[in-house]
């Protein structure tokens, strides 16, 4: 008897052969095959009388097989199948050809299904190979016929052949959602929808199907969430008092008034922190909305509550410039601020420090604010009691980086409050998909001063112009960053990569002007040099790859110059966008395309007239899915199946209807069956 742990290769045995192939799409056991859903489906439902046949027109017709042989055509040597099938409207013609088997297969005598092209130059209607089934074990004809994600030596037909012998199963599998929800979502049982996923009887079946396997998914994934959530509450961390006189005067000696949004943040903020539990926070908002001071105030607070707060950030460059930032903010305060990244190990290293570790320890044990990257993360490294961990720019780390900076609080007994800070824009029911386990706060509002960047696509007719002007911005005092998509050349055809540009420029467009390139690649040393030549205004033209799309503070910059700008996403570029802008002076972003199809055009117009980032990255999805935004492998997303970042209504009924249950069964004490299935 097949169950759900049967090996799904030996549903039967024409398909043992398959295991290994099916291990590939992730399809092991027969659980797996049910779960494994069609991306789309094949509209086989509308069967046709011969009588009504047009020509050219694929189409599914029904009838008996009056006759059926094999013959061999003298001159191409080739095998012919030849029947003729006829409903009560007429006969038709169908021929297979090499496929002798045909005829072994479907009997005179017997109803059977055609699927195929119609051609009409005959006396009767003719089909050439066309798909057959027998009427009562049809698949795919007179039915939407389910069309699942294959690989290579997997068909269709097969995935839809197991698919059936797994009906028995499917009609077997517990519902696990509780039935009241059931009844409130208006939801059909489990195992009809999962039966109805792959063989649907009409589209109304299957938009039953799909409605109740799209809540199952959110509702499991808000109940994750939620359970987390829960759990995290009942760590104990530090409880970090206000310090009211001391953040008064750090406000009031701001160069600029805090916006409402910031003042809220902070707030909140500080409010999590007097809790005993920890905080776990996103903090969301565009770029250059000031982030960066609102995680200052709090630091500031938990320094002067004598407790340790350490910010990660994703790149050198940017760790570094947080750290001077940073340093600068709390100059008035005795608060140490240390900067722990792989080049300060390696200068370290060069000046014959004897043990490397020992300095990254001291500046650990004697700093009450760590800046630094990745290398935070390391194994050796301790603090001496940490209470806050930050993560600049989440969407650059993965999840387990993100958690092994929080788990490293020093101090066994408390866990530290964990604040994540995001330019990404994503609104908040997105929000709930993917990182739902967190609490939001959102800057919306730009500090006052703020001026508008002007985008423009420059076509290749207009580049010499661009060109110019950017010789005058140069003359003026100002500074450019020109983006490009690769490091190198590569085959593919005119992608442009910062060295070639770089030459281009230095040697033939601006040679008596300083130019600079910076990726990736370079040692740490160089990428240091460089982004220093250029904060100093020693370098006018900074060519370089996306490693700046994050964070970089360079106000004199007031040219964004992005080559190839089809290949980058909306929300990408507009991050790009906002390293310039950040002065007085009026500043641009020139997109750049030589190749520019419709819909890139089209994308990019996008950035044209809009500035705010949540619109961008709500078109973006449209343009060019989540993978893009959020990066596929961190966010939840990259999990659901069925349900999509569109369904935003459905996902907030399933964030209801998990916090309503989890409020009054949080141990799932009633439902065994869904506990289960959680884990
Ligand atoms: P992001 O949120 O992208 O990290 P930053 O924290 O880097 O933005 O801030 C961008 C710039 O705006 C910084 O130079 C910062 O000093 C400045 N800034 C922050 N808050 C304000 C404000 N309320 N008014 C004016 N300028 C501000
Ligand atoms: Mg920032």
């Amino acid at each position: 008897m097949l169950n759900l742990t049967s090996l799904a290769a030996e549903i039967s045995p024409i398909t043992r052969r398959l295991s290994a192939k099916l291990k590939k799409i992730k399809i092991e056991i027969v659980e797996n095959l049910i779960f494994y859903y069609p991306f789309r489906y094949d509209d086989f439902s509308s069967v046709k009388k011969i009588a009504d046949l047009n020509g050219g027109e694929i189409v599914t017709i029904k009838g008996r097989v009056d006759l059926i042989e094999n013959r061999r055509s003298s001159l191409q040597r080739k095998n012919i199948t030849q029947a003729i099938v006829s409903d009560e409207t007429g006969s038709l013609n169908a021929i297979w050809f090499n496929q002798p088997y045909v005829a072994k297969n479907i009997k005179a005598g017997e109803d059977i299904y055609l699927v195929g092209k119609i051609d009409l130059d005959y006396d009767n209607p003719q089909m050439k190979n066309p798909k057959y089934e027998k009427i009562n074990y049809s698949n795919i004809a007179g039915r939407l016929a389910p069309v699942y994600h294959l690989t290579a030596g997997i068909t269709n037909k097969q995935i839809r052949f197991m698919v059936k012998l797994s009906l028995p199963v499917i009609k077997n599998i517990k519902d696990w959602l509780p039935a009241e929800i059931q009844n409130r979502i208006k939801l059909i049982p489990l195992n009809t929808a999962l039966s109805n996923i792959h063989f649907p009887q009409d589209k109304n079946a299957l938009s039953q199907a799909t409605h109740r396997l799209k809540f199952d998914e959110l509702f499991l994934l808000q109940m994750k969430n939620l359970i987390a959530k829960n759990r995290l509450k009942k760590n104990r961390s530090e409880i970090i008092n206000f310090k009211e006189d001391e953040t008064k005067q750090f406000v009031s000696d701001l160069p600029f008034k805090l916006t409402d949004d910031q003042k809220k943040s902070v707030w909140t903020i500080l409010k999590d922190l007097q809790k005993p539990h920890p905080m776990n926070r996103l903090l969301e908002g565009d770029v250059g909305c000031g982030k960066t001071v609102v995680a200052t105030i709090i630091m500031l607070n938990v320094a002067l509550n004598n407790k340790q707060s350490v910010y990660m950030a994703p790149t050198e460059i940017l760790a570094k410039q947080h750290f001077i930032s940073i340093s600068k903010l709390l100059e008035k305060f005795n608060i140490k601020v240390g900067l722990i990244t792989r080049s300060e190990k390696k200068i370290n290293q060069k000046l014959k420090v004897k043990n490397r570790k020992i300095k990254a320890a001291d500046i650990i044990q004697n700093s009450d604010i760590i800046i630094g990257t990745h290398a935070l993360i390391q194994n050796k490294i301790k603090f001496k009691n940490l209470a806050l961990a930050i993560i600049d720019e989440q969407h650059r780390f993965g999840v387990d980086q993100r958690k092994s900076l929080t788990e490293k609080s020093g101090n066994k007994k408390t866990m530290s409050h964990f604040l994540s800070m995001t330019a990404t824009p994503i609104p908040r029911t997105l929000h709930l998909a993917v990182d739902g386990d967190l609490d939001l706060s959102i800057i919306k509002e730009m500090p006052k001063d703020r001026k508008n960047i002007l985008t423009k696509i420059v076509g290749a007719e207009k580049r010499k112009k661009a060109y110019e002007f950017i010789e005058k911005q140069i003359e003026e005092g100002r500074q450019i960053f020109v983006i490009c998509p690769l490091i190198d050349p590569s085959d593919k055809l005119g992608v442009k990569s910062v060295s070639e540009e770089y030459e281009k420029l230095n040697n033939k467009i601006f040679p008596d002007i300083k130019i600079e390139i910076l990726h990736g690649k370079l040692k740490s040393e160089a990428k240091e040099n460089i982004m220093q030549n250029f904060i100093k205004n020693k370098t006018k033209i900074l060519v370089a790859t996306s490693v700046v799309e994050v964070g970089v503070d360079i106000p004199n910059a007031t040219i964004m110059m992005i080559e190839g700008a089809e290949r980058f996403g909306l929300a990408q570029l507009h991050q790009f966008r906002g390293r310039v802008g950040r002065s007085e002076f009026q500043s641009y972003c020139f997109l750049f395309s030589d190749n520019l199809t419709d819909k890139a055009s089209d994308r990019l117009e996008a950035l044209v007239d809009c500035n705010d980032g949540f619109e961008l990255a709500r078109r973006d999805l449209e343009f060019r899915g989540a993978g893009d935004i959020y990066g596929q492998e961190q966010s939840g997303l990259s999990k659901l199946k069925i349900a999509t970042l569109f369904d935003y209504e459905l996902m907030q009924k399933a964030r209801s209807e998990a916090t309503q249950l989890l409020t009054t069964d949080p141990e799932l004490e009633k439902f065994p069956e869904l506990k289960n299935r959680m884990e």
